[in-house]
């Protein structure tokens, strides 16, 4: 299979916080691998920005730095880094300063797609947007990315739109959340809406739950305090699983296109049911083996803050009535792994008794650690033993499918940046997107906040908390294995 990499237009994309950690893994080497594909045409440019006074080519050391540590070693052309770093440069800039504006507009050339990655705390998006106004380096035509956290609640991420909107439409607005540019997660579009197959069967009366699972082997050290005012409720579920859930659950959009996409993940959003305390659960992970647990992580030892959270979610229109999805996540898990799995009901009449082995289909759709997808379907077993039933996969594996190419499918950050440059907004939140999901999320926050609700303590390396198993047990379900 030849995979087609289109060059995108000429730019100019400047990086706020461009030797911070974000930078450094993921947007530095995504873009190296972007040119060393072909994707990013020649007279693409790169300038870098942050308080740190670095010159063009300390800039350019850090980049290669970078590249060496988390670009493949396979994938490192010293031809090819050195063609790469020539289109880095770096201009010292403090986003709440007056300094080093003027150097910057210098270095923008007119006529290619102007780009600006805020890779910086969010306290400093509205600096940053105010003076790439006031300094006349932001056209209208002109980009913005920023990162989440959007908000922490929905007063704040309103306080963040409202910022960036006084002098950024939202059509130049793009919110990133890397879930999105996942390959797996856009191919859940393809399958369902490409495909005569499964649509048809996509809803309640077929489909008896869903459940989306993000689970983590590492705890939060050396984040603990920054983690501490999030949770997993806010760090991962009003985000990346609400994304998630809002790509299974979504009607079909009337075209693949930015808007009529975003328009019906809305609706999801807004059709969420509140969640009460009977389906939630929240843990914290405990001291194990001579290692910290939470609460020494986070240096607060009486955080409330959960590092786990399961919950059962129900989404009120007609498509999902009664067919619950079942969510959770945590740090300190047994494996890590993200699926979505999704259990298709018992055929209406079974001809086939249960000592003959029948069991359900599941369409699972694995993110990490090898993304790609498995239709659990039933087969006779061969041989002469007489009609046994055995369940087998229908394998969709990225890696098997593409072969050799499978290394070049794009990481999520490369291909959302290139999008930037395409000016395709379809793998990005939209404003009202996030305000709705906070809309939903808080409330549910503040009413364990209000209780006073302590988290249950897990094991490292467990499945999570007892009451979650019960989460699903109570309505005769079992959580999937979380296995790597
Ligand atoms: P970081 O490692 O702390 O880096 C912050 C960057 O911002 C540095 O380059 C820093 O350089 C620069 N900076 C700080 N204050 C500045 C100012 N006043 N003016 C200009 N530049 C300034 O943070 P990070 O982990 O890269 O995260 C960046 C953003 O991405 C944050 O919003 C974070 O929440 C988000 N994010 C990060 C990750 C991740 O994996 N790291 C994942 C998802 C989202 P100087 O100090 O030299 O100015």
């Amino acid at each position: 299979m030849v995979s087609r990499v289109i060059p995108v237009d000429a730019f100019d994309l400047v990086i706020f916080g461009s030797t911070g950690d974000l930078a450094r893994r993921k947007i530095l080497p995504g873009l190296f691998r972007r040119f060393q594909s072909g994707q990013m045409p020649d007279s693409a440019r790169v300038i870098g920005a942050a308080r740190g006074d670095l010159t063009d080519e300390s800039f350019r050391a850090l980049a290669a730095t970078a590249i060496a540590e988390f670009v493949p070693k396979a994938r490192q052309d010293d031809a090819v880094i050195g063609q790469f770093l020539e289109k880095l440069s770096y201009v010292t800039i403090d986003a709440s300063g007056e300094g080093g504006w003027p150097a910057l507009k210098a270095r923008m050339r007119d006529g290619v797609v102007r780009a600006f990655y805020f890779s910086v705390a969010p306290a400093l998006f509205g600096d940053l947007a105010e003076r790439l106004h006031l300094h006349g380096i932001a056209d209208s035509a002109s980009r913005i990315v920023v990162e989440k956290p959007f908000g922490r609640d929905l007063q704040s991420a309103r306080a963040l739109n409202s910022v960036l909107a006084k002098h950024f439409t939202e059509a130049q607005i793009y919110r990133i959340d890397h879930y999105l540019g996942k390959e797996t997660v856009q191919n859940l579009m393809a399958v369902r809406f490409a495909n005569i197959l499964f649509e048809p069967l996509w809803k309640s009366e077929y489909i008896d739950h869903v459940q989306i699972t993000v689970a983590e082997t590492v705890g939060v050290q050396g984040r603990g305090a920054y983690y501490d005012k999030s949770g997993a409720m806010r760090d991962m579920v009003q985000n990346h699983m609400m994304q998630l859930l809002c790509l299974i659950a979504m009607e079909p959009p009337y075209h693949f296109d930015p808007n009529a996409v975003r328009d019906e993940k809305l609706k999801v959003i807004r059709a969420l049911q509140p969640v009460g305390p009977q389906d939630i659960v929240r843990g914290q992970y405990l001291k194990a083996g001579g290692e910290g647990g939470y609460l020494d992580h986070s240096g607060n030892p009486a955080s409330r803050t959960e590092s786990y959270i399961a919950l059962k979610v129900q989404v009120a229109n007609w498509r999902w009535q009664g067919t619950p999805f079942y969510l959770r996540t945590g740090k300190r898990l047994r494996a890590r792994a993200s699926e979505i799995a999704i259990t298709f009901k018992e055929p209406p009449h079974s001809i086939f008794d249960d000592a003959q082995g029948w069991r359900e289909n599941v369409l699972v759709i694995r993110l990490q650690p090898d993304e790609g997808m498995n239709l659990m379907v039933m087969i006779k077993e061969p041989g002469p033993g007489g009609m046994r039933l055995m369940q087998v996969p229908l394998d969709m594996s990225f890696a098997e499918a593409l072969g050799d190419e499978a290394e070049d499918v794009p990481d999520a950050y490369e291909r959302l940046i290139m999008d930037v440059i395409r000016g395709n907004q379809t793998l990005f939140m939209r404003g009202d997107e996030v305000e709705a999901a906070w809309a939903w999320t808080d409330p549910i926050i503040a009413a364990w906040e209000n209780r006073g609700d302590r988290p249950q303590g897990y094991d490292p390396g467990s499945s999570g908390p007892e009451d979650a198993l019960m989460l699903m047990h109570k309505d005769g379900r079992r959580w999937r294995e979380i296995k790597g």
